[in-house]
């Protein structure tokens, strides 16, 4: 499966006429690009905007006589789109028919989803650009239970492994001792775990090969467009206190522990202040199906790491497996870890994270750390299917 990936931008800003005719009130903001994606199961639409904006999606029932279906919308407070997406944007994948956004009252803009199918719907809202990102399930989508997981891995088992090498491009991410940039040890890691994988029999997908700027979603659909079995976002610590060191695995949960939030808060993008805010309607959603899947990964890939380097390098700080409210983990539709490598901020491991055989040695305990997640489900799969 491949998704469908239409960047419907501004091109179509071509009327400067508003509602009715009339003109736009000043100081609102304005929808920037509309994007979708169709996936087994899903359909994922992002309106980015130029400031934050939204409401509570609520669903209309069909209307045989207007001729309308069955249909979502969210209204956007503070926003103009005025007459740029009259025509609705066609999606026709089985779960939508199309997206319409319309100048509803003089100061809100309307999003509206026009349903084929419907079971379920989720909303996330992103920083950096704003964006409303909403995922509507179709159907045929089993009812979610606590500690189900997805259909697919239980029939198929690992086959392919999709590396995220954390931020890049105008993100650098975590700046450390010395000026080192997260991007690109992560990236650096990401090289050097692959062929590691691909020895082991894994297919493997990359969000990002080289140093360019990656969004959320853009990962999340790369990831899913590559068939990917699991999820491994890398990334680098940083903190203040330049002592702190040492290695923790999250997966993800909207656990509010302090500490999470700060690491949460810092790779989702946002500032704590803002996080404490868009935490709460995390908080709210349901949590992707994937997570005793994800709990199980994020312990297998923790303590061989953290078994591995131990070995050959001292002061290997063990920092845990933790739950995080992480963004890139909750739009992934696949079990998903991110690995905090270790503090660019700390001296002694700024330094190691730009040492080759350090970071060879990392990718070498990941890798044992996924096959041995692998053998794992692949005797579930055996057992499933006798
Ligand atoms: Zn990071």
């Amino acid at each position: 499966m491949r998704p469908r990936a239409a960047a419907l931008g501004l091109l179509a800003a071509l009327c400067g006429v508003g509602l009715l005719g009339a003109t736009r009130p000043p100081g609102l903001g304005d929808v920037t690009d509309v994007r979708h994606w169709s996936y087994k199961g899903y359909t994922r639409v992002v309106v980015q905007l130029s400031r934050p904006s939204a409401s509570a999606v609520k669903r209309l029932p069909a209307n045989a006589a207007a001729g309308r279906p069955e249909r979502l919308f969210v209204d956007l407070p503070g926003i103009w789109v005025g007459r740029r997406y009259e025509k609705p944007i066609p999606v026709g994948d089985g779960l939508l028919r199309g997206v319409r956004l319309g100048q509803n009252t003089l100061r809100t803009t309307r999003l509206v989803l026009d349903l084929e199918r419907y079971q379920d719907h989720r909303m996330l809202l992103l920083r950096g650009p704003d964006r409303v990102v909403i995922d509507v399930f179709g159907r045929e989508r089993r009812k979610r239970e606590p500690g189900d997981s997805q259909l697919p891995l239980e029939v198929r088992g690992v086959q392919t492994v999709v590396l995220d090498p954390g931020h890049g491009g105008k993100d650098p991410g975590a700046i450390g001792y010395g000026g080192v940039q997260e991007k690109h040890i992560t990236l650096d890691l990401a090289r050097r775990l692959r062929p590691r994988l691909e020895r082991l029999g894994l297919r493997v997908a990359m969000t990002r090969g080289e140093d360019r700027t990656l969004s959320l979603e853009e990962r999340t659909a790369i990831a899913a467009g590559a068939g990917g079995d699991l999820f491994v976002s890398l990334h680098a610590n940083a903190a203040r206190r330049r002592s702190a060191r040492g290695i923790e695995t999250y997966y993800l949960d909207t656990s509010n522990e302090r500490q999470s939030l700060r690491v949460a808060a810092r790779e989702n993008g946002v500032s704590p202040r803002e996080f404490d805010q868009l935490d709460r309607t995390l908080v709210r959603l349901q949590l992707a199906e994937n997570s005793r899947y994800s709990r199980l990964l994020a312990g297998l890939v923790h303590r061989s790491m953290l078994r591995g380097v131990g070995q050959r390098y001292r002061g290997v700080v063990d920092l845990g497996v933790k739950k995080g409210p992480f963004y890139v983990l909750f739009l992934s539709s696949m079990p998903s870890v991110l690995l905090e490598t270790g503090f660019v901020t700390n001296r002694d491991e700024a330094r190691r994270l730009r040492n080759p055989r350090y970071l060879d040695a990392l990718a070498e305990t990941i890798a044992l750390g996924l096959a041995e997640y692998r053998s794992r489900v692949d005797t579930q799969v055996a057992r499933r299917n006798r």
